[in-house]
């Protein structure tokens, strides 16, 4: 099978410059990288791009290429593993690391500012606290720069050194002979472990590591509105950066305590109220409790059970500040189970003059379709 021109893979001109290079190649990569496209051929084409970056992206071997074609690079014998059909492309993640350059960890610059990690604080609200927000104090551990030694892990007194194997850069190069040639890989220097400096004398307080863990307590402000599984960011109050980076963030993820009377589904809040029979059919004034206090509500005469009523306004503000919910009351109409003799003898009543035709007549309601159904039979 004859190889595709390396140019033609990237979709660039014999002239692209580097940067074209890279860019196609990005494109490409996302395009077809396996975690994100399950095509059948994207794990090829994927492939394919990657041997032709490896080689168009690094100039010796683009020179040699330019010069021998497919047939240079194996030819002479270096850069081993392309061609070979490479199983390990990297994570999705790596692909971004090694043009972005953060979070990859094992390129990185060790002397380079780093922004600390974020924090994550779970915070469990009552129903109303989410409703109309709080401020708060929360106290979480989280790591400090160390006093001591300012944070560089040294003795007062005494000096960092740049690590002497590595030469700061915190890699080492192994090279290693296989049949594809020399293969370079770097590795953490386990002299310093990839920090590029070693501390002769170690701080006493923090032990050399530049930080200690603390109680700190940060203020958090609720807005109102709040839901479950929303967050609050917390700027710059996540673990300190490191070599003069800025701080992480802090994460403040909601948890909401179910009501045992309301629930809500966005800004609006919903319950059940239970209505006596006669107060369904002749109509009443009941109290409703909303979480704003409670409200009087109309039911009118002849309320089926099932009905809802709304109550503008009485949800939860929203949480950016567009206005409020409402409140969705469903009413559920409660047969009564246990009657008194009196009772018994007026329902009686109600029945025989003829109560429930009555009913009927007016609604050609389920029971007369009911009893319909039941004729035919
Ligand atoms: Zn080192
Ligand atoms: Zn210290």
């Amino acid at each position: 099978m004859s190889k595709r021109d390396y140019y033609d893979v990237l979709g660039v001109g014999k002239d692209a410059s580097k940067e074209e290079v890279k860019k196609a190649y990005r494109k490409l990569a996302r395009k077809y990288h396996p975690d994100v496209n399950k095509e059948n051929d994207a794990e090829d084409k994927f492939k394919e791009a990657k041997e032709a970056y490896e080689v168009l992206g690094d100039e010796q071997k683009r020179a040699q290429y330019d010069q021998f074609g497919h047939a240079g690079p194996q030819s002479q014998g270096f850069g081993g593993g392309f061609g070979g059909g490479a199983q390990d492309f990297g994570g999705f993640g790596d692909i971004f690391d090694m043009f972005f350059g953060g979070g990859g960890g094992r390129r990185r610059d060790p002397n380079a500012p780093q922004q600390g990690a974020d924090l994550q604080y779970t915070m469990v609200l009552d129903f109303e606290e989410a409703i109309f927000g709080k401020e708060t104090d929360i106290t979480i551990p989280k790591e400090e720069t160390c006093d001591t030694c300012n944070g560089s892990g040294a003795k007062p007194g005494t000096k960092v050194k740049t690590c002497s194997y590595c030469h700061g850069s915190g890699q080492l190069n192994e090279e290693q002979n296989t049949p594809f040639g020399k293969v370079v890989n770097r590795r953490v220097c386990h002299h310093c472990q990839g920090t590029g400096k070693i501390i002769p004398e170690k701080c006493t307080t923090c032990s050399g590591t530049g930080k200690v863990k603390k109680n700190k307590t940060i203020h958090i402000n609720i807005p109102a509105g709040i839901d479950e599984g929303q967050q609050i960011r917390v700027s710059g109050k996540g673990e300190p950066g490191v070599n003069g980076g800025p701080a992480g963030d802090l994460f403040v993820v909601i948890q909401v305590k179910p009501h045992e009377f309301f629930e809500r589904q966005g800004d609006h809040i919903y319950c059940e109220i239970p209505l006596t029979y006669s107060q369904a059919a002749l109509g009443d004034e009941v109290e409703v409790p909303t979480v704003h206090g409670k409200v009087m509500l109309k039911i009118p005469a002849g309320t089926q059970s099932g009905k809802t009523f709304r109550m503008k306004g009485k949800g939860s503000p929203n949480v950016r500040g567009y206005g409020h919910g409402d409140q969705h009351i469903l009413v559920k109409v409660v047969t009564p189970t246990k009657l008194t003799d009196r009772q018994k003898e007026l329902l009686r009543e109600f029945n025989d003059i003829g109560g429930h035709e009555k009913i009927n007549e007016q609604e050609s309601s389920i029971f007369q379709r009911f009893k319909k159904a039941f004729k035919n039979d």
